[in-house]
């Protein structure tokens, strides 16, 4: 999955490749330097940046706007389309204003636009189109009022190329009554529901039930109103969206033929048609088997994706003898998903492991239970002596049951129960059959940062990103800081239940051992806008980092640390600052300047800091209420 933007370099780190395959090996970046120097406040201008970390390339976000342009350039260039290819970018993949800033700049020079969903991303994409391209597109998706519509024409005031996409059949009075009102003549698109359907998890909006999109009688209806209305010439762009991660070339040819066909008749019945908008889906093979039977995986290359939709699109408008239009599309996961890394750390390791207790011990151990207890014990010993094993852990676990059950009664003691947890255990590891998969507690929030693995069990790559020329001796889950079941990860790519990893060096990161950090790959889209504040952990500190030819490989570009504990509670309404005064009061009530220990000032001034701190846990003794 790694191919062509990650790799492993000599000192067994990851190697980012910012340029892709045309990546020169001196401008290879160690991602482990790069957390290093993010994390570091002499580099920083004095911000003690925190992890967890999200580490942008804008160099790979510049390669993959540029792979996808020249897939398609080489694609009708070498089946002689007659125009163009000129996507846009849907920004709800990631709103990132950075993001975003860069696509438009990245793009401008082959009249990339973007794509909006909602009010508030029609206004970010106005008001960074106002820096790109003037041919660039602005697509407005997505259901809309007569807010959003006004907003989407006066965008075209603005000499912005937007294009007003109608989602469902009511949106278009509201666009008639609107352009007349504001004098401003739109440009309008129809949404087609088309029969052909993705099967797989990300296709539930496609087919004819799906969730968006005019059905064929609706678009023939919207055709005679814009007519009757005087304004059929409006009408010039065709759009669909099959669903994310389409997983064939073959399924995607069926869509867009389709689509071309839908385009044909609408040029037959009077439209000035100039666009086929073939949607997003173009997909990301997040687990490396470029198999198409894994929702996870896609079984084709940008080229191939490229290639599918010209050849589609050219045959069948040849055959219906109609001008060949602009192909648009609306990747965004395929744009955006390569070019962030999630950092975070493992801060301890757990193994279920019980009191060690020595065998000798045993039947002093046993005696002080009851009768049943004893006889599961004699039971166990006699089924060691004969070499059944299958038997001794029936007993063990009989053993370990019947001790419950007396603890909850009164009749085992605290240390009995400890104690007998023991001889379970023992008996399990003298057999091979304990559990070795330990839990790895990691600073960081699945809620937050890797929602889609908690919602809809979506998997992402994830590696620790140093010591990978050490063999991992352990296998481990990775369980998060929330106080909920859910926070945690316990499947890996590959159908793995368990990930390779390192043993902690010392006790650990937080106990002043070696740090040992994880980087969660793959996760630039959709992730950081669909995370919420559970246990209000807020998101990431966020840096961007651009390849560089001086003495690193790299140079930080911008650092910001993720939300405070104060940002994050105002999330939800509370406000830190009378939240702060209130305690202060509470202090200046209980609190007296003659007890023992910290002044007053210090407890106060370590109370604001921890609003200001973020709620990740930190690593170091100190903190905020150490004496100033
Ligand atoms: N366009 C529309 C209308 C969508 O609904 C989506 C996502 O679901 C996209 C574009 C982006 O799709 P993808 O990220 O798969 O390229």
């Amino acid at each position: 999955w790694g191919a062509p933007y990650f790799g492993v370099n000599s000192t067994g780190n990851i190697a980012v490749r910012p340029h892709g395959s045309a990546t020169l090996p001196h401008q290879e970046i160690d991602l482990l330097k790069v957390v290093k120097k993010a994390s570091d406040p002499k580099f920083n201008g004095g911000l003690d940046l925190q992890l967890p970390l999200i580490i942008r390339f804008p160099d790979v976000l510049k390669n993959r706007l540029e792979s996808l342009q020249s897939a398609f350039d080489f694609a009708i260039q070498s089946q002689g389309y007659e125009s163009h290819y000129q996507g846009v970018y849907p920004v709800k993949c990631n709103q990132d204003r950075f993001v975003v800033e860069d696509i438009v700049k990245f793009g401008s020079g082959f009249r990339f636009g973007l794509e909006a969903g909602s009010k508030p991303e029609l206004l970010l994409a106005m008001s960074c189109l106002c820096k790109g391209s003037s041919e660039a597109l602005l697509v407005c998706n997505g259901f809309k009022d007569a807010e959003y519509i006004s907003l989407a024409l006066v965008a075209r005031k603005l000499a912005l190329n937007t294009v007003i996409v109608l989602e469902q059949e009511e949106e278009l009075d509201l666009v008639i009554d609107m352009s007349r009102k504001l004098a401003i003549r739109p440009v309008i698109g129809v949404r087609a529901k088309l029969r052909t359907k993705h099967s797989g998890h990300f296709g539930s909006t496609s087919g004819e039930k799906g969730k968006f999109g005019l059905t064929t009688t609706q678009i023939l209806r919207v055709v005679k109103k814009l007519e009757q209305s005087g304004m059929l010439d409006c009408l010039q762009l065709l759009h669909f969206h099959i669903g994310s991660q389409i997983p064939t070339t073959v399924l995607l040819a069926d869509g867009v033929g389709e689509a071309a066909q839908i385009y044909c008749e609408l040029v037959r019945l009077g439209a000035s048609m100039k666009v086929i908008d073939i949607g997003g889906g173009l997909g990301i093979d997040y687990d490396g088997s470029k198999s198409a039977d894994s929702d996870i995986s896609v079984s084709y290359e940008l080229d191939e994706y490229a290639a599918a939709v010209v050849q589609a699109v050219r045959f069948v408008c040849n055959r219906k003898s109609v001008k060949h239009p602009v192909i648009c599309s609306e990747s965004g996961r395929a744009i955006v998903s390569h070019h962030s890394i999630l950092i975070f750390e493992a801060v301890s390791a757990s193994s279920y492991s019980s009191l060690a207790v020595n065998p000798l011990s045993f039947p002093y151990i046993v005696e002080g239970l009851a009768e049943d207890a004893r006889g599961d014990y004699r039971n166990l010993s006699a089924a060691a002596d004969r070499g059944e094993y299958e038997t001794c852990l029936l007993y063990a676990d009989k053993l370990k049951q019947k001790c419950v059950e007396q603890f909850k009664e009164g009749s085992v003691d605290i240390e009995q129960l400890a104690a007998v947890d023991g001889i379970c255990d023992f008996v399990s590891k003298a057999i091979g059959a304990s559990d070795p998969i330990r839990t790895y507690h990691v600073n960081l929030s699945v809620f937050t940062s890797i929602p889609d693995f908690w919602g809809i069990g979506q998997l992402f790559p994830i590696i620790p990103i140093h010591r990978l020329d050490q063999r991992p001796e352990m296998r481990g889950i990775l369980s998060d800081l929330t106080c909920d079941s859910d926070g945690k990860i316990d499947k890996f790519i590959g159908g793995e239940s368990s990930l390779p990893l390192h043993e902690l060096e010392g006790d650990g990161g937080f106990s002043g051992g070696g740090r040992y950090y994880l980087g969660m790959f793959l996760g630039g889209a959709y992730e950081e806008a669909l995370g919420a504040v559970h246990n209000l952990f807020g998101g990431p500190s966020v840096v961007r980092v651009s390849q560089s030819d001086g003495p690193h490989s790299f140079a930080v570009t911008r650092a910001v640390p993720g939300p405070s504990c104060g940002d994050v509670l105002r999330v939800m309404q509370h406000e830190p600052e009378l939240m702060f005064e209130t305690l202060r009061h509470r202090m200046e009530e209980f609190v007296h300047e003659d007890d023992h220990g910290m002044a007053n000032a210090s407890l106060l001034n370590g109370l604001a800091r921890s609003f200001h701190n973020m709620p990740y846990l930190v690593a170091s003794s100190s903190c905020c209420f150490d004496a100033v």
